[in-house]
């Protein structure tokens, strides 16, 4: 098959025939039809995560076609529509017998843990308590983009902060979770301030319902506590960065709530969290790491409902000979990219 490869951390991406997946006795190989391109793949790329081993496929935000089933499996079957969170939970430790799937204690991460979807084919582990069918009137490229980036926003603002109409809520970085959280947080009767250093980002962002746009290279805290008359309610850090993470919980008014979204890998540094703050104001530092399989039935219902359109989050869908390039520059363009093609780019003839 054709799949996305690194050989070391850091070094060249190049696309290449590899070898295709087998089925685990309780998983499944999906035929992959969209794969987004996230910046926890360029963190795994760089080398920021202790689970990945050369050389490497990444990929973690999927949608595709059952293509092979485990002789295990018992709600799946070939040809189905599917997708899944990045995290495939176990099903059967302790935080899985509480309905916690996204800190499984023994996670499998496609494109982490084992080779991803960017590739024509992923195996996917624990398929009866991971995969999610896509409804027939959600288009796989939009379904591949709640594998990552859409429901994490959506369980950050909504299961997480427990977003409530009429609060103010301050999103830091507005690549594809951030815009997700600020489309998610308006839908959910928030006010919302977002922050970026690109222009392009934070016009999104206001297209998305933001009622104010704020430049990250200005003092944020101050003016997140200008805007909102003396601070968010709750502040998400969507980028992940030692800075966004800092000005999250500066922005906060008492008892505000802030949620660590975006990846925060030591390697680039640990953020400098006042605790002086958190104590004085009495605030909430929150974390939230991707969503349950079993959650999606309530993700899914708001936007066949039309409350939600995680549609207009994706503005490109590239083919796989474009990642390489799209992933050394993630976050350099606005919204969510998205390869849908794994064939070969037809070169002109002559
Ligand atoms: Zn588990
Ligand atoms: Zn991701």
């Amino acid at each position: 098959m054709r799949a996305l490869l690194f050989e070391s951390f850091a070094g060249p991406l190049t696309v290449r025939e590899v070898p295709a997946p087998d089925p685990s006795p309780h998983g499944v190989v999906v035929e992959v039809a969209a794969s987004g391109i996230c910046r926890s793949d360029w963190h795994a790329w760089q080398g920021h995560d202790p689970d990945v081993v050369l050389p490497h496929v990444p990929g973690h935000e999927l949608a595709g076609t059952v293509a092979a089933v485990g002789a295990e499996v018992r709600r799946w079957r070939v040809g189905d529509r599917v997708t899944v969170p990045f995290v495939n939970a176990c099903g059967r430790c302790a935080q899985c017998a509480a309905g916690e799937h996204q800190v499984c204690a023994r996670q499998t991460q496609p494109g982490f843990t084992h080779w991803g979807s960017l590739a024509a084919f992923v195996a996917l582990d624990a398929a009866d308590v991971n995969l999610v069918a896509v409804p027939a009137d959600l288009d796989l490229a939009t379904a591949a983009a709640l594998g990552c980036r859409y429901a994490t926003a959506f369980r950050a603002v909504v299961h997480v902060a427990r977003v409530r109409p009429g609060e103010w809520v301050a999103v830091h970085g507005c690549g594809g979770v951030g815009l997700s959280a600020v489309q998610i947080a308006v839908s959910a009767g928030a006010r919302v301030v977002a922050v970026d250093v690109a222009a392009g980002a934070l016009e999104l962002a206001r297209e998305l319902g933001a009622e104010h746009v704020l430049d990250g290279g200005a003092d944020v805290p101050a003016a997140v506590v200008e805007l909102t008359g003396g601070g968010a309610h709750v502040s998400l850090d969507a980028l992940g960065a030692p800075v966004t993470c800092a000005n999250s919980v500066r922005s906060l008014r008492p008892r505000g709530r802030h949620v660590q979204v975006g990846l925060l890998p030591p390697g680039q540094g640990r953020a400098d969290v006042p605790m002086e703050r958190v104590i004085a104001l009495e605030l909430q530092v929150l974390g939230s790491h991707g969503m349950a399989a079993h959650a999606y039935p309530e993700l899914l219902g708001l936007i066949s409902a039309g409350r939600l359109d995680p549609r207009r989050l994706v503005t490109r869908e590239l083919g796989l000979d474009d990642a390489p390039a799209a992933l050394a520059e993630v976050g350099g363009r606005p919204g969510i990219a998205v390869v849908t093609s794994f064939r070969p780019r037809i070169s002109p003839t002559g």
